[in-house]
């Protein structure tokens, strides 16, 4: 019995039950299948995939606690060779000199890439509807958005494609499109992971994390992923941890002593009832591990969308001015100034969200705004961490629904800016805060996954990672697969 998971794959393939030449043939043949109706994945390395599956099986890689296991990087990843395009006709031709920190550091664990997914342009959106490759489609409902931007590393991971990905969350989109495909996706504390070779949306809130489909398979990449790097200022000067060691033992009463804060501001008149129903069940399921539950007021949290959405786009206007038609990507033929160069390739290459974001950055951050709007939403920033600084006092975990609703369809919100905005609210606060979280699936409503979001302290990765792994080892929703989507290797 083979268990598509991270932590099932290295017992099988340490157990001579797989090689790795086999599963990657696995996930290539499912890709060949699946991908056409999925759109998850931008460009294919299958060639150096079968090459490294192959090194991997005659003992000639190095090893490491990911040998010859395949993985998908968000194309928002830098690798060296392989084209790079963050979901952006602007970037579409463009193959890197050099690979991003997270990619290396996977690599020397083991880990190789079998492709890129797609994404959300710039990876902003929250349905990978915004891709100049075209939207990503939901594995348990075709007609449905995976959530974005990490759409196309969930969906991939959600169908089975490959057993974890990489994503990247400035707002939620890591969490998000995880609730939204019944999988795993967290967040660790901003500078936990290095962004080097990462393309960068808004650099004080871009954090790269993983899509998988256990808690344990998070903290097995986290294993590698954390630890400082000199190549990025806002690294943090710490080491790495061991992760998954913080998982073992885990008893029946696995939570004894830990004090869980459910978020008021999270129960509100935007929340399904049914999905308010499915938290309620979960908060039920932790008591029952012994977790002492009660709730907890942030009230500044209201504030942070609209804190977020001017903070995020100051910074992505400043970020994106590096993509000008000289260095690197398109250029528009035809210009016949330098500032017609400039214009033109930018028309040509961003798409509408992109444009919106830079203009509305430009705007705010110009003299005569900065102080009503990008001045005021940093100190709103400020007064909501201290808000949540002022939480953990009394509980050693936050709680809330990752999500107001499942899965919407695609082209429900992309034409309203602000629905779509909207639907980030139960994930922002702890992007503006830097704080270490996880969406884990925790129900269904009307047969859609639905996610529970758990929030520690910063750096606190283990102590949510250990939370989130003893509610899956009581539970069985990260267990479900899509429907029509039989398990890998038949089984779960
Ligand atoms: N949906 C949010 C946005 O559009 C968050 C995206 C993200 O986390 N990259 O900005």
């Amino acid at each position: 019995m083979i268990e598509f998971s991270l932590a099932g794959l290295r017992r099988a393939l340490d157990g001579g039950e797989i090689s790795s030449l086999e599963l990657t043939e696995a996930c290539l043949r499912r890709i060949e299948e699946r991908n056409p109706a999925l759109n998850a994945f931008v460009t294919l390395c299958a060639e150096s995939a079968l090459k490294e599956a192959s090194r991997a099986d005659s003992g000639k890689a190095a090893g490491g606690p990911l040998a010859g296991i395949p993985i998908a990087h968000k194309d928002i990843f830098c690798t060296r060779g392989l084209r790079t395009t963050a979901g952006s006709r602007i970037l579409d031709n463009f193959a890197p000199p050099y690979d991003a920190a997270v990619v290396e550091r996977l690599a020397q664990a083991g880990a190789f890439p079998i492709g890129k997914t797609n994404m959300d342009e710039f990876a902003m959106g929250s349905s990978s509807e915004t891709s100049y490759y075209g939207p990503v489609l939901n594995p348990w409902d075709l007609s449905r958005s995976p959530g974005g931007s990490s759409g196309g590393s969930a969906a991939a991971v959600a169908a089975g494609l490959v057993p974890a990905a990489t994503g990247t969350d400035t707002g939620g989109s890591v969490r998000q499109p995880a609730a939204l495909c019944g999988i795993t996706g967290f967040r660790p504390s901003y500078g936990r992971v290095s962004r080097y070779g990462m393309i960068a949306f808004a650099s004080s809130l871009d954090q790269a994390g993983s899509l998988t489909r256990t808690a344990e398979d998070a903290a097995l990449l986290l294993d590698s992923m954390a630890g400082h790097d000199p190549r990025d200022s806002t690294c943090a000067r710490r080491p790495g941890e061991r992760y998954s060691a913080a998982l073992i033992p885990m008893g029946a009463r696995a939570l004894e002593g830990v004090r869980i804060g459910v978020v008021k501001e999270f129960i509100s008149e935007g929340l399904d009832p049914r999905c308010q129903q499915v938290f309620s069940d979960n908060m039920a399921t932790l008591r029952g591990l012994g977790a002492a539950v009660s709730e907890v007021s942030l009230p500044r949290l209201p504030l942070s969308a609209a804190v977020y959405y001017v903070v995020a786009p100051a910074e992505c206007s400043s970020n994106l001015a590096r993509f000008d038609g000289v260095r690197f990507g398109l250029r528009e033929a035809g210009a016949d100034s330098l500032e017609a160069l400039y214009t033109q390739t930018r028309r040509a290459g961003f798409g509408e969200e992109v444009r919106r974001r830079i203009l509305v950055g430009g705007w705010v951050l110009s003299k005569g705004y900065f102080d009503a709007y990008y001045l005021k939403a940093q100190r709103a920033r400020r007064l909501l961490a201290d808000d949540f600084a002022r939480a953990f006092e009394s509980v050693d975990l936050l709680a809330g629904p990752t999500t107001p609703a499942p899965a919407f369809a695609i082209g429900e919100k992309i034409d309203d800016p602000i629905q779509m905005y909207l639907n980030d609210v139960y994930t922002i606060g702890a992007a503006l805060a830097g704080l270490p979280c996880i969406s884990i699936p925790a129900g269904a409503v009307a047969g859609l996954p639905v996610g529970l979001q758990l929030m520690g302290r910063p750096f606190a990765e283990a102590e949510v990672l250990r939370c989130a792994h003893a509610y899956q080892l009581e539970t069985d929703w990260h267990r479900l697969w899509p429907p029509g989507t039989a398990a890998p290797f038949g089984t779960a």
